[in-house]
């Protein structure tokens, strides 16, 4: 396009082209010689419209808050450039609202998700740069597996920069990282609005840009926008720069020039530093500098929380035997329960079906836990036995010599043949460290007992029930 030809970037002395000034404002020809100036510009900068234009005073809209934010912090001052460039200092002064509708409490689900969208994240690097409003303390459930990075995190926003620095938060899969560093940023916002410059990446986004301006030569420009204009930086699954060496070195100036002005820094990993591998070690160093969380596998009763929470937020009832079922037998990554719990909710909006115990063994059937087959053992014969008898498995495993120990111990030992392949010596061993004979000796005894002594043969015979009812429940 011409017109996008004569926005002159390069040539700041836009005085030149006042014979080609345009009077009316035209927010595409602004638009593209923004565009020429970005790496990569963020495909929703292009669903921003002109709302309204009074004197000299043109009023951008942004379908979302975060999204007029973003351009308000990262845009406007480039987009107020090539608006000069264009129509002369004397031009338009460009500002930017969000679409009311669509912003604050009244933001659409529809809005939210495409903030989210992780779909376009693969597409547009710089998308990624918001964090989801979705995910916030509010929404975030704390129990003990977490409850450590999450005090972490909340300190962090309410302090940046004060509190711990920086804040290391790792974790397996699916178990809250992105959830609570896209809190952080939401608090930090709704705290302090456009005073502090949160930026939300990946680290993926982050080679992306580092590639991206090798590429193009505009290292420079890179640099300055992490290093000169960022307050606080959230940096999402840092595993993803391993062994990517140039990226390294730009994030360790990076993290050196946030950290010795006092700016914040969180990352997020799937491993604690000590263990990640193909790593500079003066980045693992840094990592460890400040605060290291790590968030556990959740236990079943945060589990039932979670459950309890999506069913409220989707206004669907579920019943208490169903959400301990779900919460007992899906797996321990969150991301997995959520989708179980949406499949129940999916079928039971679409079919008009109450949620119940049995419909969702049905239809969670493929993630149920495999039942481990179940065994008995010497430990369990020792507990049983003992407890019995009112003894301690410790007094089993003894040498006393007594027939109140001597004599369950030696039924012990005839259970253990009887209910486990292990040999004579396995047997001894377990108890204390009996020799083969002595074993043998204690089976052969308390089979001849169980003929003439009706107190063995009953002791016998009532632990026998108890251990087979222990391999059929
Ligand atoms: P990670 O980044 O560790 O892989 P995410 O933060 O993406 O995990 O979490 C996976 C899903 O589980 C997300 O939808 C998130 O909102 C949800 N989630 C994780 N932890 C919690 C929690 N404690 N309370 C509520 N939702 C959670
Ligand atoms: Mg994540």
């Amino acid at each position: 396009m011409k017109k996008t030809e004569e926005v002159a970037h390069s040539d700041p002395a836009a005085e030149n082209y006042k014979s080609e000034q345009k009077t009316e404002f035209d927010w595409d020809a602004v638009l593209d010689g923004v565009k020429k100036d970005l790496y990569f510009p963020p495909s929703w900068l292009f669903s921003i419209k002109v709302a309204k234009i009074e004197g000299k005073t043109v009023t951008l809209e942004a379908k979302t808050h975060f999204q007029a934010l973003w351009v308000k912090n990262h845009y406007l001052q480039l987009i107020n450039d090539t608006s000069r460039n264009l129509y002369g200092k004397d031009g338009f002064e460009v500002i930017i609202d969000a679409n009311e509708e669509n912003s604050g409490a009244g933001e659409t689900k529809k809005n939210r998700a495409q903030e989210n969208g992780r779909s376009a994240e693969s597409h547009d690097p710089q998308t990624a740069s918001f964090f989801s409003s979705s995910n916030t303390f509010d929404n975030f459930i704390v129990g003990p597996s977490n409850q450590f990075a999450h005090a972490a995190s909340y300190a962090i926003a309410e302090n940046p920069g004060m509190a711990y620095n920086p804040l290391f938060i790792h974790s397996g899969v699916g178990l809250g990282k992105t959830h609570l560093l896209h809190s952080i940023g939401n608090y930090i916002l709704k705290k302090n609005g456009t005073r502090l410059n949160t930026f939300c990446i990946s680290a993926e986004h982050f080679t992306n840009g580092v590639v991206q301006s090798i590429k193009t030569g505009s290292m420079d420009k890179f640099r300055n926008l992490y290093r000169l204009n960022c307050d606080v930086l959230l940096i999402d699954d840092i595993q993803f720069i391993a062994g990517k060496d140039s990226t390294q070195e730009e994030f360790f100036h990076t993290f050196n020039s946030l950290y010795t002005a006092k700016k914040q820094i969180v990352i997020t990993s799937d491993k604690p530093p000590s263990v990640m591998k193909n790593f500079e070690e003066r980045l693992k160093s840094r990592f460890e500098w400040g605060l290291t969380a790590d968030i556990q596998p959740p236990e079943v009763e945060t589990k039932i929380a979670i459950i309890e929470k999506k069913a409220e937020e989707e206004k669907i009832e579920i019943p208490a035997d169903v959400a301990s079922f779900v919460a007992q037998n899906v797996l321990s990554n969150i991301r997995e329960l959520e989708g179980s719990v949406n499949k129940l909710f999916a079928y039971s909006k679409m079919f008009r079906e109450r949620i119940t115990l049995e419909l969702a063994k049905q239809l969670l059937s493929n993630l149920v836990k495999k039942e481990t087959p179940k065994i008995i053992t010497i430990d369990l014969i020792q507990k049983e036995v003992s407890s019995f008898f009112d003894l301690t498995v410790k007094d089993l495993k003894s040498n006393q010599k007594q027939k109140k120990v001597s004599e369950p111990r030696q039924i012990a030992m005839f259970l253990s043949r009887k209910y486990t392949s292990s040999s004579f010596p396995e047997i001894g061993s377990k108890f204390g460290g009996k020799n083969h004979s002595t074993v043998v000796h204690a089976v052969k005894n308390v089979e001849k007992k169980i003929v003439r002594d009706s107190s063995v043969s009953s002791a016998v015979l009532a632990i026998s029930t108890i251990l087979e009812k222990f391999i059929t429940s």
